[in-house]
Parts: C-alpha cells; structure tokens; sequence
C-alpha cells in the first residue's frame, strides 16, 4: 500500500518514498508505485498533482497520479526506472498544487456559506464538485430567488476572517454528530476525514486543503446555473 502523506501534510513539497511496484507501459511510460507519496491523485473534484521522481541517476516526470484501492500510481514519462527497492526523492510542482489546494477550499467556503445562509443542505443539497480549470459546485434543490449576490458576499466574508480550515480522522459515528450533512455513499465500516471551518462547521473530506480562508483569496461567484432540478455554483478565484 502507499501512504498517502498529503492527508498528513498538505503543505509538503518535497520527499522521499521507495519504489514498490513497476509496471510498464511503453518504453517512455511507466506505472510506478510507491511506499509513500506527496502526489495527490485525482479525486473528490481535485485535479491530479504533478512534479519529479529522481535518483542520482534517473529522473522521471509524473504526469499524473491516481487512486487504486490502497494504491496510488505514479503514470511517470521517463527511460526504464530503477528496479523495485529504489529509493528516489518526490518532488511537487508546488504552483499547481497550491492552486488545487485554493481552488478546493474556495469550494468549501462557497459550500460553508451556502449553510450559513440556511439554503443548503436544505433546499440545496450538496452532490459533487468539481475544482478544476471551470471549478463549479452542484447541489441537488433549486432556489427561486437570485441568491448570487448574497452568497458572493457571505463567500468573501469568510475569507476576510482568516478562519482555519482542519481536518481529523473520526469514525462514522462522529461524523454523524459533527457534520452538517452527509454525503451518500460514505463507507460506515472505515475512519473518515472531517473537514472544520473554525466556528462555521464540518463535512465529510478526502482532499487537500489550504490552512486558513485567507489563504484561497477573493471568490467571484458567476450567475447560477438552475438545470433539471438542479443548480450549479460555478466559481472562480479573483
Ligand atoms: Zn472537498
């Protein structure tokens, strides 16, 4: 299995981490699986990290890493790796983690708002996100009224307190009693990570996430999208 490091530490750029499997794709592309890694895999809305593999005499570009099972895969561009033992050093390409780390948290205090308005989870019911390049939260639940303004404000008045963000193991129980809602399909039998905005709340998350609200910066929020029962929270950092 890998230990996934940036669940302990999100502000790592840099590590060590020794190879435990290899796979080959082609004669420039590789699989390769380490004990522990800083690279977040894609997941939970949160774009894939990338950076460097190296040893003192290979070095590897991650282009991007996922989740299986109890593993993550490093997809690596790179001549044949070293064999499975190898100790090598990780190294993030920090820019753009930080920015995934922005663009996530900016989607929990838009999320964290939302609640405090009293619109979510109900009427607007919290389903996915998406944090990428057009970062957009979906909620199940439409609202008449033009609530952008309102939220745009809420939004950014979090951000201006500087509240931390923290994050915990607890067990489904706990989660039960602390979160503000529950997502579907969460695993009972497993610890699950709770996410807290200081003096706001706490959700169920397995992402990477900025230390304090000052950190994610001003957020607009773009007109909202009402589909099918549906609306989309599309937002942006300024
Ligand atoms: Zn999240």
């Amino acid at each position: 299995m890998t230990i996934p490091i940036y669940l302990h530490n999100a502000y790592l750029k840099e590590a060590a981490g020794t190879i435990i499997e290899v796979i080959k794709e082609n004669d420039q592309r590789w699989q390769i699986i380490l004990d522990q890694t800083i690279f977040y895999p894609r997941g939970g809305g949160q774009s894939t990290d990338q950076g460097i593999i190296f040893t003192d005499s290979w070095k590897g570009k991650v282009t991007q890493a996922l989740q299986k099972d109890d593993k993550i895969i490093h997809y690596v561009e790179s001549s044949q790796p070293p064999p499975v033992g190898t100790e090598l050093k990780e190294i993030l390409d920090w820019g753009r983690r930080y920015l995934n780390m922005r663009l996530h948290s900016a989607g929990h205090v838009v999320d964290f708002a939302l609640y405090l308005l009293g619109y979510s989870p109900a009427p607007l019911m919290p389903l996915k996100g998406d944090h990428g390049k057009k970062p957009v939260i979906c909620y199940q639940g439409i609202v008449e009224k033009d609530i952008r303004e309102d939220l745009e404000k809420k939004a950014n008045d979090l951000v201006s307190q500087d509240l931390a963000f923290s994050v915990r193991l607890v067990a489904h129980e706990e989660l039960e009693r602390e979160a503000i809602y529950l997502q579907l399909g969460l695993p009972k039998n497993k610890p699950l990570r709770l996410l807290t905005l200081n003096g706001v709340g706490s959700v169920a998350d397995g992402g990477t996430q900025v230390n304090k609200t000052s950190e994610v910066g001003q957020i607009s929020i773009l007109p909202l999208e009402r589909k099918e029962g549906m609306t989309y929270i599309h937002y942006r950092l300024v």
